[in-house]
């Protein structure tokens, strides 16, 4: 059973894109600004922790 989570991407980030390549699916990527962008306020419990684990800057929190 998963449960839908607000995302937040913090100021750490340094663009390593590896999120948007991870879940493109809810991350999409800002070519100009190098940086991923949300493309959805909500994931499920399994992206989240995905996110989390893979994000080397700690960017991903939820509520
Ligand atoms: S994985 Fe983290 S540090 Fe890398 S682009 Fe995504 S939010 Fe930024």
């Amino acid at each position: 059973m998963t449960d839908d989570r607000l995302l937040t991407i913090t100021a750490n980030c340094t663009g390593c894109g590896a999120c948007a390549e991870l879940q493109p699916d809810y991350i999409g990527w800002d070519e100009e600004e190098s940086r991923p962008l949300l493309l959805t306020d909500v994931a499920p419990d399994a992206v989240v922790y995905e996110l989390q684990a893979f994000c080397p800057e700690d960017c991903f929190d939820y509520e």
